[in-house]
């Protein structure tokens, strides 16, 4: 698709706004940071990331990216199986750090979409982790110029670790709120996807997030809360920067709330949008700096 120079901004942003929140949460995980503490890139944490590293977030958000810029068609077999292929593959780099209902699936190295998909939806217990809206992001990507097909995509990207309705429809409210973003510079796409998923659900927590604070969100290791959270934080701030800031001061599972919130800011503010010394600083799987997020953004557009 044929982008102006500001929607190939914004695109740019997707993937480098999701790094850039992911990296800057990464040090702060599972900790409440109070107003005395600085917010920065420094890495550290749980897993003991380097300054700027990404974690699972934006490695499985890259698998999605690397399986549309190779196939195009997420929605098709061939498309899920490129996917489930990529997943695989960051399964067998052994990752430091993968969320549970992901770890119960990918431990298996399904070969196929459909098999990876069966398998998530037989998982027992709760699944609607917040695990697949983390790297629902490069979706939008894919689908520029079809926003059926993207909100479609995103629920069966969703399927294939987090087969569990909540979880697909906050893929698909979050999806198409990027794409709309990417083509436009609005977050209007956010509310006018409600009409596609539960609106009755949806529309109160959207409401809620806009007027409450993150104690009213607190598990956002729930796929709803993660939402809450990340849109909260942006309505609350000026900037990206800000924005992303406050998304890891709500604390809990900052690197998650603040890559699902750094996604849609980027796609929104542009990856001009982003600081430089951040940039500079982002690397992660595989073995990646932000200029191959970009590149990788290109062909996916491109296609
Ligand atoms: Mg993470």
């Amino acid at each position: 698709m044929e982008l102006t120079p500001e929607q190939a901004d914004r695109a740019a942003g997707v993937l480098l706004g999701t790094a850039a929140g992911d990296a800057l949460g990464a040090g702060y995980e599972f900790t409440h940071p109070g107003p005395d503490v600085e917010i920065r890139m420094k890495g550290g944490g749980a897993f003991q990331w380097a300054p700027g590293e990404w974690t699972d977030d934006t490695s499985m958000a890259v698998a999605v990216a690397c399986a549309a810029a190779r196939v195009g068609d997420l929605c098709s077999p061939e498309g899920l199986d490129a996917v489930a292929a990529e997943f695989v593959a960051w399964w067998d780099a052994k990752p430091v750090d993968i969320g549970n209902q992901t770890r119960q699936v990918l431990e298996h190295r399904d070969r196929t979409g459909r098999a990876m998909q069966l398998r998530a939806h037989d998982l027992p217990g709760l699944k609607a982790g917040n695990g697949s809206l983390m790297r629902t992001a490069p979706v939008a990507l894919a689908y520029l110029d079809n926003a059926e097909k993207c909100g479609k995509a995103a629920k069966l990207v969703s399927s294939l670790t987090h087969y569990d309705m909540q979880a697909m429809q906050a893929c698909k409210l979050w999806t198409l709120g990027i794409r709309h973003a990417v083509l436009f510079g609005t977050y209007d796409g956010l509310r006018e996807a409600l009409s596609q998923v539960d609106t009755g659900f949806w529309e109160p927590l959207l409401d809620k997030a806009e007027s409450g604070a993150p104690s009213d969100f607190a598990k956002n290791g729930w796929v709803v809360h993660a939402l809450q959270t990340a849109w909260w934080a942006i309505t609350h701030a000026e900037t990206l920067p800000a924005a992303l800031e406050l998304a890891v001061r709500a604390g809990g599972d900052t690197d998650t709330t603040a890559a699902i919130a750094g996604g849609l800011l980027g796609a929104r503010w542009g990856a001009s949008a982003v600081p430089v010394e951040w940039r500079e600083l982002l690397h992660g799987y595989p073995g990646y700096a932000a200029a191959d997020l970009d590149t990788l953004t290109r062909q996916i557009v491109a296609r």
